[in-house]
């Protein structure tokens, strides 16, 4: 029963080993858990907030690409109007100083001093040619080497007025390359001005022949930063150019192209770029700006710093208050398994150790406590405790006459009762039925015998009462104390049970010391005094022992 007892001690203390390394990977899982989600959120965290940035960046340069490009053909066709407009009125109004012209004797030097010294926006072309088709004034060498005059060179004009005057016709306004040349310096004026009041620079950089149609190239220089002064690729427009056609006015075309770029130090560099193309459809121009991507970036590399120090900082906040919260926990798991485990080894301890009845310590815990008392004595030289080895007189009769119960209160008393003679460490073992020993440290062997009577006088005076019995009731004791030469604390309750016995037969109710404890408690001290090893010392005895039973 005992065994089953103590085993089950040793099972508690291991379930309980058990219970907390399991306890304990729960936290540390749980914990790595928590990191893993943590990291993986932050990530995500920054990957949404990265992203979300960067493209919310984009599409507001696309969305300022985009009427960046449409303001450039607006200007492009308000200029382009504008400039026809006036110099169809220009070409109008010299008309009349042309015939006058015309009517001098050398038409042709007149003319030619007259539009060189003209001071307007564009060059004024004239060609004068004779009757005969021949012609004697080409200030722009239009005729090139047959100097004759040919319809074509008509289409030549942009704005022309033809006038005949004698032998003379004279063909002159402005030509397209013309208009098209001083349009685009006028261009690159203005559109400098506009976009100055919008932080970006852009300027029309040169016009390219591609598919047929012109292509103009307008340069960005990104006022945040100067370092990416950019050209956008005529090149890259004359993908877009044929798509434009199909497109209607005013409508554009993004795209994600790997352009070229001129830097600062007017090297070259691939970046990936969106674009924005609007088609001009008087000039079958692709009107085109770009911005790099890798210029958004910086942008999104500010906002990434910015978010991680965020990140980190929710972080910090989000462990601190996890390590609280796990803290909390883990110190009420540990204070709760503590008290139930105490609890429950306190009881089992008690299970193990008191017998349920008397509440004094059980035969398997006293023979713990006998072993270990008689393991002092023997290797630490301690004194003996004294043991009183003790049964009650006629027990059998008081169960009988009393019944099984008041018996039973009657074993319960018999401990109570001791307990009032006993201090400190001195404890009661039940050792079975009615048996016990009661175990005296720190008293002189002297004494032994007079506390043993006082323990018997007080048991002898307790009157017990069990409902309406009330009776009461003696023990018999045997004193003894370990002896050098005893063997185990079993030489000694041998000794004691002797005494126990002799007290039965003279008559219970008594106390007797065991025969040679008596006369040995000189000797014993005697030789506990002279501090001899264990083996001395028990040979002196046996020697003291065999002289004894030659006397
Ligand atoms: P003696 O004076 O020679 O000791 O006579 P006795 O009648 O006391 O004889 P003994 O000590 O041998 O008898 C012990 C009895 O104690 C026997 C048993 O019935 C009884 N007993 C043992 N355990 C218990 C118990 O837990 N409760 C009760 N009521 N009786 C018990
Ligand atoms: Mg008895």
């Amino acid at each position: 029963m005992n065994n089953n007892k103590e085993a089950a001690v040793d099972n508690l203390k291991k379930n309980r080993k058990k219970y907390m390394t399991i306890a304990i990977t729960i936290i540390v899982v749980t914990a790595l858990g928590f990191i893993m989600l943590f990291m993986s959120a932050v990530r995500r965290i920054q990957y949404v907030y990265t992203d979300q940035t960067y493209q919310k960046t984009v599409l507001v340069r696309r969305e300022a690409l985009g009427s960046t490009v449409s303001n450039l053909v607006r200007e492009i066709d308000k200029m382009r109007t504008l400039c026809l407009d006036e110099e169809t009125a220009i070409v109008d109004a010299v008309k009349p100083a042309v015939i006058a012209i015309m009517k001098e004797k050398d038409p042709a030097g007149e003319l030619k001093e007259y539009f060189a010294s003209f001071g307007g926006k564009f060059d004024i072309t004239c060609i004068l040619y004779d009757k005969t088709g021949k012609a004697v004034l080409d200030n722009m060498g239009l005729t090139g080497e047959t100097q004759m005059y040919s319809e074509d060179l008509d289409d030549v004009f942009i704005i022309s007025e033809k006038v005949s005057q004698g032998d003379y016709t004279a063909l002159y306004g402005v030509t397209g390359s013309g208009f098209d040349s001083g349009l685009l310096e006028i261009l690159s004026e203005n559109i400098a001005e506009i976009s100055a009041k919008t932080g970006e620079k852009y300027w029309v950089d040169k016009m390219t022949v591609l598919d047929g149609g012109k292509v103009s190239v307008v340069r960005l220089i990104d006022s945040e930063n100067p370092r990416r002064v950019g050209m956008s690729s005529a090149e890259s427009a004359d993908t877009d150019l044929a798509e434009l056609r199909n497109k209607g006015k005013g409508e554009q075309i993004f795209a994600e192209k790997d352009m070229e770029w001129l830097v600062e130090d007017e090297s070259r560099v691939t970046a990936r770029s969106t674009t924005c193309s609007e088609y001009y459809e008087p000039y079958g121009w692709a009107v085109c700006g770009a911005f790099r991507m890798d210029a958004v970036g910086v942008d999104s590399v500010l906002v990434q710093a910015r978010s991680r120090n965020e990140t980190i900082r929710i972080g910090i906040r989000m462990a601190i208050g996890f390590a609280l919260v796990l803290g909390i926990a883990i110190i009420l798991l540990l204070r709760n398994s503590a008290t139930y485990f105490n609890k429950r080894h306190k009881k089992l301890k008690d299970q193990v150790e008191k017998d349920a009845l008397t509440g004094a310590n059980t035969r398997g815990y006293g023979q713990q406590i006998l072993t270990n008392d008689f393991n002092r004595f023997t290797s630490k030289n301690d004194e003996s405790p004294i043991l009183m080895v003790m049964d009650v007189d006629k027990f059998k009769s008081i169960n009988d006459t009393y019944g099984h119960d008041s018996g039973d209160v009657a074993l319960k008393q018999v401990v109570k009762s001791a307990l009032r003679v006993m201090r400190g460490k001195d404890c009661m073992i039940r050792w079975g039925g009615d048996e016990f020993i009661a175990v005296f440290y720190k008293l002189e062997r002297t004494r032994g015998e007079n506390v043993a009577n006082r323990l018997r006088k007080e048991i002898a005076q307790t009157e017990i009462t069990h409902g309406s019995n009330t009776f009461g009731m003696t023990v018999s004791i045997g004193v003894t104390w370990f002896k050098f030469g005893d063997t185990s604390y079993d030489d000694a309750l041998k000794r004691a049970d002797a005494a126990l016995y002799k007290s039965k037969g003279l008559g219970r109710n008594r106390v007797c010391v065991a025969e040679d404890g008596a006369a040995n408690v000189q000797l014993d001290e005697e030789l506990s005094n002279m501090g001899l090893s264990e083996s001395e010392a028990a040979e002196l005895a046996s020697l003291r022992d065999v002289s004894k039973e030659k006397i």
